[in-house]
Order: C-alpha cells, then sequence, then structure tokens
C-alpha cells in the first residue's frame, strides 16, 4: 500500500467532513488564528477544566491542509491535559518541518501523521500549524489574533 496516498486520503477526509466544526453552545477559551500567506482563518474554541482540554471545535475558513488539520487536531486532543498537547505540538511541528526521527521518541501522532508529507511543501507548514497555534493562544487565553507571520 502506498502509505503517501493513504494519508492524504486522511486529510482529504477531513476536509470533506471536518470534525467538531462550528461555533460550540459553550467553551470558556477562544482564540482567532490568521495565515495571511494562504488566506486561512480559524477560531478555536476549547472547554478547560483544570488542566484539561475536555471539549475543543473550530470554524473558520481555509485551505484543504488548514481545515483537515485543525479537524484532525480537535479530534486527537479532546480530553488531553494542556502538557501533553505541548508535547505533541511539539512532534506535531517537528514532523511538519520534515524531522521525522521525532517520531519514535516523541507521544504517538495517531492520524496527525498524514501531515508528514507537508514536510515537503514549505509554504503548506504554515496552514498546517495554524490551527495549533491558535490553540495555544486559547490556553493561554491570548487576545490577539495570531498570525503567522
Ligand atoms: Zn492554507
Amino acid at each position: 500500500m502506498d502509505l503517501r496516498e493513504l494519508y492524504q486520503d486522511v486529510i482529504l477526509d477531513h476536509n470533506r467532513n471536518p470534525q467538531n466544526f462550528g461555533k460550540p453552545d459553550a467553551s470558556n477559551r477562544q482564540a482567532d488564528g490568521h495565515n495571511p500567506l494562504c488566506g486561512d482563518k480559524i477560531t478555536v474554541y476549547l472547554t478547560v477544566e483544570g488542566d484539561r482540554v475536555v471539549d475543543l471545535h473550530f470554524d473558520g475558513v481555509g485551505c484543504a491542509i488548514s481545515t483537515a488539520s485543525a479537524s484532525l487536531m480537535t479530534e486527537s486532543l479532546k480530553g488531553r491535559s494542556i502538557g501533553q498537547i505541548e508535547e505533541l505540538f511539539e512532534v506535531f511541528h517537528q514532523l511538519v518541518m520534515g524531522n521525522a526521527d521525532v517520531m519514535f521518541d516523541g507521544p504517538d501522532l495517531g492520524k496527525l501523521v498524514a501531515f508528514q508529507g507537508v514536510s515537503e511543501y514549505p509554504m503548506r507548514v504554515k496552514c498546517a500549524t495554524l490551527c495549533w497555534h491558535t490553540l495555544n493562544a486559547a490556553i493561554e487565553s491570548k487576545q490577539d489574533t495570531v498570525t503567522t507571520e
């Protein structure tokens, strides 16, 4: 099986049917992100209880990579602690930058591995990481819009 094809299918599926898309009825943290290079705009909504993110949603407009990344991120992080999320972001960031070695000693990325191919398209790295930077801002309750510039 061609793994690259499989990964791309995951991305296409999540772009077609984004999970956790739309503003939720209730949340206690949120932040906006913008990637001017591509035009991606996102708002991330979180429900944080103690040190755990119990619910995540997003909305906005963006390219297939940014939408799929936000969809997979919200799906993958539900119920995780803020410490675990920081670790996953670090590993995910290294992965899309092309440092695949991190996967072997970092936490299990699960389906997020689909974004490994993004490392071959440097312009797309910001599309894939925008939602994560925005998530961080929401966790830290920053008021300013996050920009990838
Ligand atoms: Zn984009």
